[in-house]
């Protein structure tokens, strides 16, 4: 599955009698606690009569005991809120059974059995979209990771692997189109009634059970595997979204080629299919030959969808497909093991997506994510190791340390074998286990035993929360350079006395009168400190650290700014030239939001950082992307990070100040960029992706500092584009600012798009996300716009996962936003639980604040806690959240 990746949401309408838990601490499950589950199902038939109102299903399970397992006379199979209509035991009565909360429990006394279950569904009132909901008329499924439990009873764990056959009737008026798992078998049409049959022969847990039934229609394709095997090809839209499914089907067919050329992974069905849903919880989900997806990640052309949304479809449709592999043949014991799955997926997207464009920016990309979202996470209170210990609701570990933290770590993997070793380790992964659920220890194993490495201590980075600080000081002494490092793991709640993780470091000495050094070298710091010497420098060099990010570690060093300004001018790494330009924005800035600098001291700082900038315009051998990502600022979230007690308002201050002084020093140089930018027609080549990346920098730069100027350039950009990416990057600098430019763009964006939901999407998520002074009156109008409801997620997050991400807005010192965001959870708790508690760990940062501002989140915190009925995803967010 993926997480929805920029701000995006849930829909329903009826309160679902589950939603809300009774009792108010719902148990805690613990990883040590596992044990292989008693019985055993081989196979599962599923038959759906589908309506909106109401879908029965019968499913009929072969159950045999598990000789791995201790012996039960009773099978639990999980339930959610399900109406039980019948039961059978081998075709007659069963010997007992009985209700444990939601669960049935069947007395069962011989070795093997078929149970028939019967239950009744009501699609159209699922407002928490997991299990079977409706979704503008069609019917789709989420069962990830446990929705099946809503369709059916059943033995609802990854760790039970079945082959399922499913059969589906419905009114051929209303879904002509029926789709699961597998391969067609049959499809019978009587001119009304249409009945299809799927098969699918590999075994799988019920997580990764899908249907779809609904009037769609498909882009197909084909592609030949390495063996030669046919797949046909189908992205499932509504009719006419059609046209704009290029982008996902070409991104599909070089998923899968790269898979086969990397990994050597093939594809294994002869068909594979992709639905896209308007109303949908996550990213999009990797259901065995269905993989269903938010809209948000397969619609795409020019006019409608970004440079960044182009990346992000391209990225998601690899994810979900290499899941095959990491996810569906090999799949998790426990959800404790989600990491297994999700970590190594990432890692392959990841590395897909850098095949497939800009290495350097893309890793840049990946690291600016694993800041802005998973170290916040490990500084505060919800912080987890990347293979958790217990959960209360395992949906509110869908988190970025499971799955970026979780990337990084196996990418440290790849660092210390090298690409061809931890090839031959993921070859070994693949060979043993295929077919298994199996747990990290035995991919770890499997690197370690392919790749010839000894990880005993490495393990720790799967049990130890908490992001490490490195500290780096570099001496010089006769002809010897001498780098002294030492690493500190944080108290994590739960864990204190950390041990020393294996920390993979790359590096490189420079020379700083010739710019260059003399090889770049990996060193592992594997203790708390360690000195490491290198002979041969008569003078001083300059230490680049942790380039290409190796360990996703907080680097602590006192280093010059002429060094930083050396470095952001020379190194040979695009990732540390980036790491040093931001760092000696983030320096900078945060002396001077805590108000240590003189006037003199900050002038001082300011000149040498528009010097760096300046160097970086007029570097001619730099793309454009990467000087996009050389000339950004760091996000104020990431500088909130480098601040105890920190005050939003006078960081905000700061670094629109900074802008301003960039803005205005620079002012000839950008717009002598934005000039040659403009030049270029539009494509996807990189250079053009380039170009419109630097216009809409330039643009936010020279707002800072000439308002009135940089409006009339953007308010032209807005009206002469012809693709989205520009559009949006001027309407962004235009919400702003006050002005009739800023009114005539909104209006004319939101008429000119008005049909399109993923566009107005983007509307409000500008507005929400914007300068402007009054941002806060804004989303409260917008809260009550016309087009605005709580029950997709998409809309939700686009109005208010902006918002809370948007420090200037959120972190209002009267704490309005705060207030805001608690509402919010409120109403939408007994609509969808799992969005609502997405919103939780924004109030989290408490600690982190000045007390003023602490104080005001907790109070929200503790209004959400003291609500009557919360959903167990709520509560176990808010009650973590306040510690
Ligand atoms: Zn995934």
């Amino acid at each position: 599955m993926d997480i929805a990746r920029t701000p995006s949401t849930p829909d329903g309408n009826i309160e679902m009698a589950d939603a809300a838990v009774e009792p108010k601490a719902p148990p805690e499950i613990r990883r040590e606690d596992y044990t292989p589950f008693a019985w055993l199902v081989p196979a599962t038939r599923l038959d759906f009569a589908l309506g909106l109102e109401k879908t029965r299903v019968t499913a009929t399970l072969e159950v045999e005991r598990n000789p791995a397992a201790d012996v039960s006379p009773t099978i639990r199979l999980n339930g959610d809120g399900l109406e039980l209509v019948s039961l059978k035991c081998d075709g007659g009565d069963c010997a007992g059974h009985m209700m444990d909360g939601d669960d049935l429990v069947v007395t069962l006394e011989g070795d093997s059995h078929t149970l028939e279950i019967v239950t009744e569904l009501h699609p159209s009132a699922n407002s928490q979209l997991m299990g079977l909901y409706a979704s503008g008329g069609m019917l789709c499924t989420q069962c990830e990771a446990e929705g099946f439990r809503r369709i059916t009873f059943f033995p609802d764990r990854p760790d039970v692997l079945s082959t399922y056959t499913v059969t589906m009737r419905a009114p051929k008026k209303d879904f002509p189109v029926l789709l699961s798992n597998g391969n067609r078998v049959r499809m019978d049409d009587d001119g009304e009634l249409l009945t299809a049959e799927w098969h699918d022969p590999w075994p799988k847990p019920s997580y990764l059970f899908a249907l779809v039934a609904g009037d769609l229609v498909a882009r197909t394709d084909h592609f030949t595997t390495m063996s030669g095997r046919e797949v046909e090809l189908n992205v499932w839209v509504r009719d006419g979204d059609l046209e704009r499914t290029e982008h996902a089907m070409e991104s599909l067919k070089r998923s899968m080629k790269w898979d086969e050329e990397t990994f050597g992974r093939e594809y294994d069905l002869d068909l594979f299919n992709i639905v896209a849903v308007s109303d949908f919880n996550m990213g999009a989900m990797e259901n065995k030959g269905l993989n269903v997806f938010n809209t948000k990640y397969v619609l795409a052309d020019p006019e409608t969808a970004t440079d960044g949304d182009y990346d992000g479809i391209e990225g998601v449709i690899g994810h979900e497909y290499f899941h095959n592999w990491s996810g569906n043949r090999i799949t998790c014991r426990d959800w404790f093991q989600l990491s297994l799955k999700e970590g190594f997926t990432v890692l392959r997207d990841q590395l897909f997506s850098q095949d497939m464009s800009s290495a350097p920016v893309k890793r840049i990309e990946d690291v600016r994510v694993l800041r802005g979202a998973q170290f916040p996470e490990d500084s505060g209170p919800l912080a987890h190791p990347i293979r958790p210990d217990s959960y209360r609701e395992i949906s509110n570990f869908y988190t970025a340390t499971v799955y970026n933290k979780g990337a990084e770590v196996i990418r440290m993997m790849k660092t210390l074998a090298g690409d061809e070793a931890f090839r031959q380790g993921t070859d070994t992964y693949f060979d043993r286990h295929d077919g298994e659920a199996a747990t990290c220890e035995d991919f770890v194993r499997s690197i370690e035993d392919g790749a010839g490495l000894d990880l005993t201590q490495f393990r720790l980075w799967y049990s130890q929360a908490g992001t490490p600080k490195v500290s780096v000081n570099l001496t010089h002494h006769g002809d010897e350079a001498i780098l002294e490092l030492s690493q500190n793991v944080p108290d994590t709640p739960g864990q204190s006395g950390k041990k020393p993780m294996p920390i993979p470091l790359k590096i490189a000495l420079f020379d700083r009168d010739k710019g260059t050094h003399a090889g770049e070298q990996l060193i592992v710091l594997d203790k708390a400190s360690d000195t490491f010497r290198f002979p041969g420098f008569a003078t001083k060099p300059v230490l680049s650290i942790n380039r290409g990010f190796s360990a996703p570690v907080s680097i602590q060093r006192d280093i010059p700014g002429d060094e930083l300004v050396f470095l952001a001018a020379t190194d040979d790494d695009p990732f540390a030239r980036y790491e040093a330009m931001q760092d000696l924005m983030v320096a900078y800035l945060v002396s001077a939001s805590k108000g240590d600098l003189d006037e003199e001291t900050r002038a001082a700082k300011q000149a040498d950082i528009v010097r760096a900038i300046g160097r970086v315009i007029d570097d001619e051998a730099i793309e454009d992307l990467m000087r996009g990502e050389l000339m950004s600022m760091p996000s104020q979230t990431y500088i909130m990070e480098q601040i105890d007690e920190a005050d939003p308002a006078r960081i905000f201050e700061r670094r629109e100040e900074l802008k301003a002084v960039i803005g205005r020093e620079l002012a000839d140089g950008l717009r002598q960029l934005y000039q040659r930018s403009e030049k270029l027609p539009y494509s996807r080549s990189a250079e053009a992706k380039g170009a419109r990346k630097l216009k809409t920098l330039v643009l936010s730069y020279l707002v800072a500092s000439d308002p009135q100027g940089a409006s009339a350039l953007a308010a032209k950009q807005y009206e002469n584009a012809n693709n989205m990416t520009d559009r949006q990057g001027a309407l962004m600098v235009l919400t702003g600012v006050d002005g009739a430019e800023r009114t005539e763009a909104l209006l004319d964006f939101y008429n000119r798009y008005r049909g399109n939901p993923l566009v107005i999407d983007k509307w409000f998520s500008l507005q929400a996300m914007s300068l402007h002074p009054e941002v806060i009156e804004h989303v409260k109008a917008l809260a009550e716009h016309e087009d605005f409801t709580l029950k997709n997620p998409n809309r939700v997050r686009s109005l208010y996962m902006a918002f809370a991400a948007n420090p200037h807005g959120f972190h209002t010192e009267s704490g309005e936003g705060y207030r805001m965001i608690a509402d919010l959870i409120l109403e939408l708790d007994p609509i969808n639980a799992q969005t609502a508690a997405r919103f939780v760990p924004a109030l989290g940062r408490w600690r982190k604040m000045e007390p003023g501002r602490s104080a005001l989140m907790r109070e929200q915190l503790e209004r959400i806690a003291a609500a009557p009925k919360l959903s167990r995803d709520t509560f176990e967010q808010v009650t973590r959240s306040l510690g």
